[in-house]
């Protein structure tokens, strides 16, 4: 049995107090509304927190305007040394934040570990970052006169984000906006406020060390309703919102009618491309890791396999080998594949999309179900199971946060593509093959028409160092690597004259 409690005291989270105070910097409690925080895992009562009311929201959106006018006027590179304490304090409290993730989420412990590792990783890269937030000059066609352009901090970044990457997600947005010189507000999953809390904590203490204002990294525990709320108020000038489709367009909705910014991060349905020619090993890995891995629940789980007839019925008695072999159970014990959903509201859709998938014509060749029994007394914890089906079916256009898993055969690679590209998400896509016109075809303008498309890798997982996201309904935005740190900041064209006269473009006379 997993005692929690030393976590909670390291990060002063008090589970016996039975509503534990976000405080002022966090959003208050001036109308202690509490929500009890039950650990998928073994189903305890881990705190309750108190969530913030709008007014709650409106004071910290105050205090992240006003923090705003201070830091950014701290040079770029300064931030970065900010950011690269950060990193520091994230290293020091890895083993504890990382239990946290995986007992408040019920992701296994390796990749809670894994999930403060990338949040270490974008420290580096921000800080890297903070000394190349370059614009370009170009060459005027006036003489005399000199054209660049720079970026400018946007003011307040406000980020919501999801469950199933509780903190992870959170420092891809925030270590960046830091650089780039904004304040931020994050609004966490309303499931997963105590990683949230846990974060807060460690980073609070960096700023004060180096008094920095309060309110430049602020944190708000709300349900939807606080989201709503950011994504309205006018003082916020980026909202980058992770989570759901349905959620992404109210946000992006709410946002374009006061024309402000947003970066969304919104559903996938993944599918892996396995060709006559993939090495079956890193096909068989690639695809079980990618589809029970956090139990079906990433934004890249490989949802669908679209596999070359020649091999599928090889394949598939592959696949049934090895769930046989999937060792279900607490996460926090490293011999376990697969822990569990995150809530029994999630049990539930799950085995909705299993009847629907059926009642659609879905053909189940490993079942799913819950699990019974004393390890399994959250309720929470299922089994993953695998369908062969048709891509049109509605259930497989759908991504449903659960590890079910769809076969779909194909014959020509031009058909393969065109079922990877045949649903309304678009954010990672993979084939496995050793064919290089294959491989070649499928990355070009007219294969994957998703935002990340791999070889020879499954769909799942991401580096920090690539810009993250995807097209269609996973909504467009880029995190993370390359240049994704643009759109935290707005570009500004400038052209100086230098000369005694005022030649005007286009070759305009204008005399007086
Ligand atoms: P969710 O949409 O239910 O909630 C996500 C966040 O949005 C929460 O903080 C929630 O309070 C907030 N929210 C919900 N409705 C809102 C509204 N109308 N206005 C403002 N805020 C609102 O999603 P979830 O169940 O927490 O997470 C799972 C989903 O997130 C999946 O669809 C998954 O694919 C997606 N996801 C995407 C990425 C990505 O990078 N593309 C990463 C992680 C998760």
């Amino acid at each position: 049995k997993f005692d929690i409690t030393p976590v909670l005291a390291h990060f002063k989270i008090n589970a016996l107090n039975p509503a534990f105070s976000t405080g002022s910097v966090f959003g208050g409690n001036s109308n202690p509304v509490t929500k009890e925080i039950i650990s998928p895992v073994d189903g305890q009562k881990i705190a309750s927190v108190n969530m913030a009311t709008g007014a709650d929201y409106d004071a910290v959106a105050d205090k992240a305007v006003e923090a705003s006018k201070k830091w950014r006027t701290i040079p770029a590179p300064k931030r970065g040394e900010i950011v690269r304490q950060i990193g520091a304090a994230l290293r020091e409290n890895k083993d504890q934040l990382g239990k946290l993730v995986s007992y408040e989420m019920g992701k296994s412990l390796q990749e809670g570990w894994g999930e403060v590792q990338e949040m270490i990783d974008i420290c580096d890269f921000a800080v890297g970052i903070s000394r190349q937030l370059y614009g370009s000059t170009m060459h005027s066609e006036r003489p005399d006169h000199r054209m660049y352009d720079q970026y400018h901090p946007l003011g307040v970044v406000g980020i919501i984000s999801a469950f199933n990457f509780p903190v992870a997600v959170w420092s891809w947005n925030a270590m960046l906006a830091l650089v780039c010189g904004n304040t931020c507000i994050w609004k966490p999953s309303e499931k997963t406020p105590l990683t949230a809390l846990a974060c807060q904590q460690i980073i609070q203490k960096v700023f004060a060390d180096n008094k920095i204002a309060e309110g430049t990294s602020c944190l708000v525990i709300g349900d939807r309703q606080i989201g709503a709320q950011m994504a309205a108020d006018t003082r916020v000038a980026l909202i980058s919102a992770t989570g759901s489709t349905r959620m992404g367009k109210e946000v992006a909705v709410t946002v374009a009618k006061r024309l402000g910014k947003y970066l969304l991060e919104l559903g996938g349905n993944n599918a892996v491309i396995i060709s006559k020619d993939a090495n079956m090993d890193i096909a068989l890995v690639g695809a079980v890791f990618g589809a029970v891995g956090t139990a079906g629940q990433r934004c890249t789980t490989t949802r669908r396999l679209i596999i070359h007839e020649s091999i599928y019925g090889a394949f598939r008695q592959k696949l049934i080998n090895a769930y046989g072999q999937i060792r279900i159970g607490n996460p926090l014990d490293e011999h376990n594949h697969m822990g569990p959903l995150i809530d029994k509201d999630a049990v539930n859709a799950y085995l909705k999309s299993i009847d629907e998938c059926k009642a659609q014509g879905g053909k189940f060749i490993v079942d799913g179900g819950i699990l019974s029994g004393d390890e399994y007394a959250s309720g929470c914890y299922v089994k993953p199971c695998i369908a062969e089906v048709e891509n049109h079916y509605p259930i497989v256009q759908h991504e449903t946060f659960a590890p079910i898993l769809y076969l779909i055969k194909y014959e020509t690679i031009d058909q393969a593509i065109e079922l990877q590209n045949a649903v309304p998400q678009g954010l990672s896509s993979a084939i496995i093959t050793n064919n290089l016109r294959e491989a070649e075809q499928f990355l070009s303008y007219r294969g994957s028409d998703c935002g990340i498309a791999n070889v020879n890798i499954g769909t799942s997982g991401a580096e920090i160092g690539g810009a993250f996201g995807g097209e269609k309904e996973t909504g467009g935005g880029r995190e993370s690597g390359s240049d994704a740190w643009k759109a935290y900041m707005r570009r500004q064209t400038n052209t100086i004259n230098y000369s005694a006269q005022l030649p005007l473009a286009q070759g305009i006379k204008f005399d007086l």
